[in-house]
């Protein structure tokens, strides 16, 4: 029997977020999340997607660690008759947030792997212990199985050092690795490819501007398909304004904040990180929330889009001037693939660029890849929804797949 099965693992600090795919015809087989895995009442959602049934199953318990979660999720995949002891299944493909510079395309995890990941958690404190997590409570699982990492730092390693580097003390940057190596790769990865798609060209054809606006929101600029510039850096904090994260503020600010604001390191960070961005600004996060604050005439919810409109219109033009020549804009992610007062707001005035929006194709809701620029528009403006569990579970398979 061939194995054609790849289970993509999402590990955080709390959750553990999973598909299982077919990969003869990239076809989800079950999909689902464990949150507040640690607390009193962790949950477990799992979704089966066979025999035409997609009913979601719930279940209230403490899941006291991550062992518990894949056990718990083994045992949901096993009710449907699609278990991980599964013969059917290939490999495991993990999302690795930090990748640092060593890890340029997904890996099969070894202990010498396993090793750099952990080498890269004073660059990723939040993400890569998780991920270490996840690898080694799935190793422990089904340790005859090839684990795959994929990393969500891989798609930006051909930035060039012009766009990677910060202008400081070289020494010092290379003692202590700070660079740009920006995230959300495989989603960048994913919609550039996708997009040259819906241009009916080659990915080694087009330039593209991809905005992923979700609550992290990042852009990159891809030449020929090939990352050359992206808007996140040493962590996920810089550049769009997100929904908790402020993005780009003058690194100034953390020593105001600390000498003058007598806040500490943490305090500060926490700031930035998680009371920042679109929350800190109006205090809410959610774009459905912010529109609506707005149809009702709320100030504060009407500044917090502006602002969060100029950064993305920076980076539009920056992105452009970084490419010179620029075949698509494409929006991508919660925000991106939803909210057509942002794709409109994002885009207006620049139609000396060739860039336009039409309003209608901008209202239509679709789950598909579509075009909503005008015929005239010299460049393509698209949504292209993303699909970071597929590209994993692709380019994982292509890695291991076809085992006998
Ligand atoms: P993501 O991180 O990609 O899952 O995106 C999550 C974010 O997408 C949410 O916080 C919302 O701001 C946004 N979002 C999701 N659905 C919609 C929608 N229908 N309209 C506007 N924004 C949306």
């Amino acid at each position: 029997m061939t194995a054609t099965r790849v289970l993509v693992l999402n590990s955080g600090s709390s959750s553990v977020k999973y598909q299982l795919l077919d990969m003869r015809d990239s076809s989800r087989l079950a999909v689902g999340l464990v949150e507040r895995i640690g607390e009193e009442t962790s949950r477990l959602k799992h979704t089966p997607l066979i025999g035409g049934g997609a009913e979601e199953r719930e279940r209230e318990e403490p899941i006291a660690d991550h062992e518990a979660a894949l056990k718990a999720v083994s045992a949901e995949l096993a009710a449907d008759g699609l278990g991980l002891d599964s013969p059917e299944l290939a490999a495991i493909g993990h999302r690795v947030v930090h990748g640092g510079l060593k890890f340029s395309a997904p890996t099969v995890i070894t202990d010498e792997v396993l090793a750099e990941i952990q080498r890269l958690v004073p660059v990723a404190p939040l993400h890569n212990p998780a991920n270490i997590t996840g690898i080694r409570t799935a190793q422990a699982l089904r340790p005859d199985l090839p684990q795959v990492a994929v990393f969500d730092t891989a798609f930006h390693t051909t930035m060039p050092e012009s766009a990677a580097r910060y202008a400081i003390d070289v020494a010092t940057a290379d003692e202590h690795r700070v660079r740009r190596y920006g995230f959300h790769g495989t989603s960048h990865a994913y919609v550039s490819r996708e997009t040259a798609k819906l241009l009916g060209k080659a990915p080694e054809d087009v330039n593209v501007i991809v905005l992923h606006l979700g609550n992290g929101a990042s852009a990159s600029a891809v030449r020929g398909g090939k990352c050359v510039d992206t808007s996140m850096g040493l962590t996920p904090l810089e550049g769009l304004v997100m929904g908790t994260r402020s993005g780009d503020v003058d690194p100034a600010v953390v020593f105001h904040l600390a000498r003058v604001g007598g806040m500490s390191i943490d305090e500060v960070d926490a700031l930035l990180n998680k009371k920042s961005g679109l929350i800190g600004l109006c205090g809410d996060n959610d774009m459905r929330v912010i529109r609506r604050r707005i149809d009702e005439g709320d100030e504060a919810a009407a500044l917090a889009f502006d602002i969060y409109i100029h950064r993305l219109k920076k980076y539009i033009g920056a992105y452009y001037a970084v490419l010179g020549r620029v075949d698509a804009v494409a929006f991508t992610a919660g925000v991106g693939e939803n909210a057509a007062p942002v794709r409109e707001a994002a885009v207006a005035g620049l139609e000396e660029l060739g860039l336009a929006v039409d309003g209608e194709l901008n209202a239509v809701r679709s789950d598909e890849a579509r075009l909503i620029s005008p015929e005239y528009a010299r460049v393509t403006v698209a949504v292209v929804p993303t699909d970071e569990e597929l590209e994993i579970a692709q380019q994982t398979y292509a890695l291991v797949g076809n085992r006998p």
